[in-house]
């Protein structure tokens, strides 16, 4: 199938419905990138870098094109999509299934600029956003499929999701338990303080993402359950909660994706720390997104997409290092120009760009494609930082890797590259205790084992420090693993975690 959707949203095969319900408007023609090759686009844009930037400022040729207004497509758009991708029979009733337990969202940039449907359901972007049979157990899968062949009473079919999604671990890591700090009237929502140096905040209006990946870690937040979700509003209790904890260096702005929110209502959690000097000591802002792969219009063509970048560059300018902690799990998300275009306009205001992404079956289990993700990273700018393990969470059973393999691909890929992209550290757990990389395998008084060690611990006495569990080649998590050399237990296990009682 040859690729070139103009002007609207349809293929060469199918009718342009789901155009048609999106009202989008008629200039909408993207070109897809077929390079990997860094192609300097001039912006087209008005926000200019107060540095100069360091991309041709140029407003004569090559524009990179907008892609309409973002609108979300979920499950109810589920018919269309399948038509326009040729999704048929049982695989889009699977779809519809497992849509109603995990939670589902696409856009027309991710449907025609990412995915390459010649190739579902391998293409990698496919299986990033789409629900398959496999991301439910059997038994599961099996229960809704016949609820909904029934047409049972909704209420029924409600009760048998909720049931799933509780045994799903929706808050891996005992976030609820362990994270959330008290204040005088109860829990401070909408904060998490797990590691000294580093408070996680959630936004309520950042608890959802341009789209939704399927093997997502915080999916409890996106299926309007109010009792499972960590959210706030309330900028006035993190300011006052960073105020008053003087070893906090690190702010981590998560979601979902704060990305989503307008520009003016991130400005209220940011803008703070430039500008009371009793939050002097936050001197790093970290931003998770996934914005640069979903809707890279967002740093390039949305409405306040100059404002956010002068909200960036604004912290900057203030001595605080600004990081954008993206998130990539594949090369074949960066290559489109306006991705490309988004991650220059970033550079351009001082703030670094890293780059972070669990390991996947049927995504990127396999380490030419890490290898080549990195160095495309590296040759746009952006830091590769972490390669995660697949949580222990939503649709594990379809994603995980046994952590053998894990680290025999992160060995394989990190070969590959230079120095630069050495950066990368990983195969690595975000477990209860903290963050445990595996270092490799080795025989060590006639014992095979892995070589672990913590790079965050709840107690920092933890951090940097190596430790030694059996060799289980089945091993997919840390919670599966148990002491080698004989010993009873991990030494974190025996006293109790730290929580929140060291900050
Ligand atoms: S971008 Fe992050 S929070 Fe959003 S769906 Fe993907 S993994 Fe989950």
């Amino acid at each position: 199938m040859v690729w070139n959707i103009l002007p609207g949203f349809g293929s060469p095969t199918h009718a342009c419905a789901l155009h048609d319900q999106m009202s989008v408007a008629a200039d909408m023609s993207v070109g897809r990138a077929r390079s990997d090759e860094v192609k300097k686009q001039p912006p087209d844009c008005r926000w200019e870098p107060r540095n100069g930037g360091t991309g041709s400022m140029s407003k004569q040729t090559g524009k990179v094109q907008p892609h309409g207004r973002y609108r979300a497509l979920t499950a109810r758009h589920l018919d269309r999509i399948a038509e326009y991708g040729n999704v048929r029979g049982e695989d889009l009733f699977a779809m519809r299934v497992v849509s109603k337990v995990l939670p589902f969202r696409t856009n027309r940039y991710v449907l025609e600029e990412l995915i390459d449907w010649d190739r579902i359901p391998d293409d990698p972007v496919y299986q990033l956003v789409f629900p398959q049979k496999g991301m439910l157990a059997d038994e599961d899968f099996h229960r809704i499929a016949g609820l909904m062949a029934r047409e049972a009473p909704a209420q029924e079919i409600d009760g048998a999701v909720a049931k799933i999604r509780a045994r799903l671990n929706p808050h891996p890591a005992a976030q609820r338990e362990l994270n959330i700090p008290g204040g005088a009237d109860g829990a401070l929502e909408g904060i998490q303080h797990k590691y000294r140096e580093t408070v996680l905040f959630f936004p309520s209006k950042g608890q959802t993402c341009h789209a939704y990946c399927t093997f997502c870690f915080r999916w409890a937040q996106f299926v309007g359950d109010k009792e499972m979700k960590i959210a706030s509003n309330d900028a006035l209790s993190l300011h006052q909660y960073l105020a008053s904890h003087r070893h906090v260096s690190d702010l981590l702005v998560t979601g979902g994706d704060p990305m989503v929110m307008k520009t003016r209502v991130l400005a209220r959690y940011l803008r703070p720390l430039v500008d009371n000097p009793k939050l002097d000591h936050v001197r790093n802002i970290r931003i998770g997104t996934k914005a640069l792969t979903f809707w890279p219009h967002r740093f390039v063509h949305d409405k306040d997409a100059d404002d956010l970048l002068r909200l960036l560059e604004d912290i900057v300018r203030s001595g605080r290092h600004v990081a954008i902690m993206a998130h990539f799990n594949h090369w074949q998300e960066m290559r489109t120009d306006v991705v490309r275009e988004a991650i220059r306009r970033i550079r351009d205001t001082g703030a670094i760009i890293r780059s972070q992404a669990p390991l996947l079956n049927h995504v990127n289990n396999d380490p030419n494609v890490w290898a080549r993700m990195w160095s495309t990273q590296v040759g746009l700018g952006i830091v590769p930082y972490y390669m995660f393990v697949e949580r222990d969470t939503g649709a594990k059973c379809y994603f995980e890797v046994p952590l053998v393999r894990c680290h025999d691909v992160f060995r394989q890929a990190v070969q590959q590259v230079s120095g630069l992209g050495r950066t990368v550290r990983g195969p690595s757990m975000s477990a209860t205790p903290g963050k445990v990389e595996v270092l490799g395998v080795q025989r060590l008084a006639g014992e095979k084992v892995f070589m672990l060690r913590f790079l965050q611990g709840r107690d920092p006495d933890w951090v940097g420090r190596p430790f030694f569990a059996k060799f289980d080649a089945q091993a997919t998590w840390l919670d599966e693993l148990e002491p080698a050399f004989g010993e009873n237990a991990f030494f974190f296990e025996d006293r109790p975690a730290p929580v929140l009682q060291a900050v």
